[in-house]
């Protein structure tokens, strides 16, 4: 899909408010429609009428005017999108006016990337295609004196959305063609033809820095973990960066604390927060942001066999504080400790987002709708609450208070890794023990990550959730 300034698509979008009884163009069509209640103008509803020789148009409801959101705009231009799919168009044409209470440049991104996220499906193993993207050329027409800077938002639109693709395609892959290995390897070719520095670390690397957590995770695996680590120098003259920590699990069964079948084929999924790291900073890239991050991704898998880490085992993590394996299935904290710690401790960040799919009870609180929250650091989080409104990915701060902190301590070891009570904040608090004093806030994405059913312009299986807010992130702090 092309998008460009321009006019003289075959089929024209027209905008139609449900509290408006005019259109600007095709009102006979309309005015008929709206009278038989055939098409009221919904936020979200489209009507196509296409044929050889009259106006060819699709009219897109967006609900009342006063409530129109970028969140909205996404939805319906998706809902439009699909629908001139199913009719082969391939081309169309829009005038975005301004709407009430939204900064035009944002709604002309969101547009642009309804229709961008119409195009995403995940197929490759299918014989035949259920998704037929036909639409080649979409023309905009912007209120005067936006042409330049609406081509620069359709471009960076475009960016954000090749990672986000990019995300979703790593966590849909099944984890034979996704291991420790192939991430890594998938990382280095993605990023590198955008200017970012990937060093791989293998397994005797990662005993060498005393990762101990993240190898006894890894242990039971034949496929060996691997620590990826992507710098992306956009401020070569500051010496300021921002480091964020996804959590690599390419598949969690659980260990021997295994987890029940049902939902078990999802858990090669269990490395979105890897993958939202890995396609926000190709977005960055090559979007060319002015600031320095650093991704850091633990890449290991948590299975079964007669290596494998047992529940009683306690680990010197590679922060020197021990931890007993009350639960082999919360095996993601583990990775992490060592991860954080040696973005707290080695790379010297100065901002630590981490991102991981890591506890079922952040799905039981917030669904699949909003992400878990939790800081130590309320001016950081501040600006990651604004970066996810802004991307349309809502979260949610849990609270952080050193009650819950205690709930993290261990009988035999100075922690436990499965925390009494309080799910999703004691996983949360437990990594905050590895990032020192750093400014850290952590996402968690268990429920949000993977939809059971679509939902939206979010499609069943990845959503990349979180590429958007890490990408927005950056773009505040650059200025
Ligand atoms: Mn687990
Ligand atoms: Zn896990």
């Amino acid at each position: 899909m092309n998008i460009s300034l321009g006019k003289g698509g075959e089929v024209k979008i027209i905008l139609a408010f449900k509290d408006k009884e005019r259109v600007d163009y095709a009102e006979e069509l309309y005015t008929y429609l709206k009278e038989r209640e055939i098409f009221e103008g919904n936020s979200g509803q489209v009507f196509a009428h296409i044929s050889p020789k009259e106006e060819r148009v699709l009219f897109l409801g967006l609900g009342e005017e006063d409530k129109v959101s970028l969140e909205s705009l996404r939805k319906a231009f998706f809902n439009a999108g699909r629908e001139l799919m199913k009719l082969k168009v391939e081309s169309i044409d829009i005038t975005i006016p301004e709407f009430k209470g939204l900064d035009y440049l944002d709604a002309v991104q969101a547009i642009a990337e309804g229709l961008l996220q119409s195009e995403y499906s995940f197929e490759k193993y299918l014989s035949e295609k259920r998704t037929i993207t036909s639409i080649k050329d979409v023309y905009i027409d912007v209120i005067d004196g936006k042409e330049e800077e609406s081509t620069k938002a359709i471009e960076e639109v475009q960016n954000i959305i090749e990672g986000v693709f990019l995300a979703r395609n790593l966590i849909n892959e099944p984890n034979m063609t996704m291991t420790p290995e192939i991430l890594a390897n998938k990382a280095k070719e993605e990023l590198e033809e955008v200017g970012v520095k990937v060093d791989i670390l293998n397994k005797e690397e990662i005993e060498k820095l005393g990762m101990n957590a993240l190898l006894a995770v890894s242990q039971g695996s034949i496929e060996e973990p691997r620590l990826i680590v992507m710098t992306y120098e956009g401020d070569p003259e500051s010496k300021e960066n921002i480091v964020f920590v996804g959590k690599g699990l390419m598949f969690d069964s659980g260990g021997y604390c295994l987890k029940p079948a049902k939902g078990m084929d999802a858990m090669h999924g269990d490395m979105a927060g890897a993958a939202a790291v890995i396609g926000a900073i190709k977005s960055i890239a090559k979007s060319g942001l002015k600031k320095n991050v650093i991704g850091i991704v633990a890449a290991c898998e948590n299975l079964i066999s007669g290596k494998a880490y047992k529940p009683g085992d306690i680990i010197k993590s590679m922060s020197g504080k021990t931890i007993e394996v009350t639960n082999t299935d919360c095996e993601g904290r583990l990775v992490l400790a060592d991860a954080l710690w040696y973005a707290a401790n080695n790379i010297k960040a100065d901002k630590i987002i981490d991102i991981a799919t890591l506890t079922g009870a952040c799905l039981v609180a917030l669904g699949d709708i909003t992400s878990g929250a939790i800081t130590n650091d309320e001016e950081l989080m501040k600006h990651v609450k604004k970066a996810s409104e802004r991307a349309g990915e809502p979260i949610w701060q849990l609270p952080n208070s050193d009650e819950y902190k205690e709930l993290n301590k261990g009988t035999f070891a100075d922690l436990t890794n499965q925390g009494k009570g309080a799910g999703a904040i004691t996983a949360g608090l437990f990594l905050g023990e590895f990032v020192k004093d750093t400014p850290w806030v952590h996402l968690d994405i268990a429920g949000t990550s993977y939809l059971s059913s679509p939902r939206g312009y979010l499609p069943k299986g990845a959503t990349g959730v979180h590429t958007k807010t890490l990408y927005y992130l950056v773009k505040n702090l650059e200025g």
